[in-house]
């Protein structure tokens, strides 16, 4: 098959690789829209995401959908055809967070497209048949491979434990601000701020839903919020950067008594 294979920084080359072979309880899957991830753009432009370095050529990109091609000698339930997405991160079902049943926090995750494991730029993938979700009719290939970064988005709102009556704050609306605040909205919410330092994606979450956007490069986001709430602050605070500033503006925009989630991910851990 083919696959985009990252070499180094900056090199991708378009190769003949073997198509995987999958285990009795595994699908292949026909890759038909992969997202971009920040963090592939990461890999791309430095060779590394996070404490994740590249250091063999790998295949990235994780924000997946396709068609079922094979289907494993223990799998029930697919039949070729079927349209799916696919949860790009594979626990080890062992470990204290898989047992206590928050195995995204595994502790030996596999994920696609993540040193060493190879990801979804490619013609055909292997995935764990119980990771894999038949898609609605509804949706295209395309909408589909934004499940993962949307499932971001939910579950930052279920720890954050947003109900209809709750305020929030969004820091940031790049793709994972703004599908965090379509989920938001979803459940209800009527009063969201939305910050950012680019006016076209604050135009989006306009689009979408925000009840007021702040240009963080013209004007104080944590100035502007507190006016606005009678200097009380947001119920929720989400910070989808991951940048120092941003990090410490959660702390002065939540309310008393409030919810901060971090989706963000710190490039250190002091702030
Ligand atoms: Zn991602
Ligand atoms: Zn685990």
């Amino acid at each position: 098959m083919k696959a985009a294979v990252l070499y180094k920084p900056y090199d991708i080359r378009l190769e003949d690789v073997e198509t995987p072979r999958i285990r009795a309880d595994q699908v292949l899957v026909r890759v038909r829209a992969v997202g971009i991830c920040g963090s592939d753009v990461h890999y791309y432009r430095t060779g590394r995401a996070g404490v994740y370095v590249v250091k063999e050529p790998i295949i990235l990109g994780h924000e997946c959908s396709g068609e079922i091609a094979e289907i494993g000698s223990d799998v029930e339930g697919f039949k070729p055809g079927d349209r799916v997405v696919i949860e790009p991160g594979f626990p080890c079902r062992r470990c204290s967070y898989c047992k206590s049943g928050r195995y995204n926090l595994c502790e030996n995750m596999q994920f696609y497209g993540t040193p060493p494991v190879n990801g979804a730029f490619c013609e055909y993938i292997a995935a764990d048949a119980d990771f894999v979700y038949k898609m609605p009719e509804n949706l295209t290939f395309e909408e589909g491979s934004m499940i993962e970064p949307l499932s971001v988005g939910i579950h930052a709102t279920r720890r954050g434990h947003i109900t209809a009556e709750d305020t929030v704050t969004i820091l940031g609306a790049g793709p994972i601000g703004l599908l965090a605040l379509q989920a938001v909205r979803a459940r209800g919410v009527t009063t969201v701020y939305v910050t950012d330092i680019q006016d076209y994606l604050l135009e989006h979450a306009k689009r979408l839903g925000a009840s007021e956007t702040i240009n963080a490069r013209r004007e104080d986001p944590v100035r502007r919020i507190m006016e606005l709430t009678d200097g009380k602050g947001t119920d929720v605070v989400i910070e989808a950067v991951g940048s120092v500033e941003t990090g410490r503006q959660t702390f002065e925009i939540v309310k008393r008594g409030g919810r901060i989630v971090i989706i963000g991910v710190f490039p250190k851990t002091e702030f």
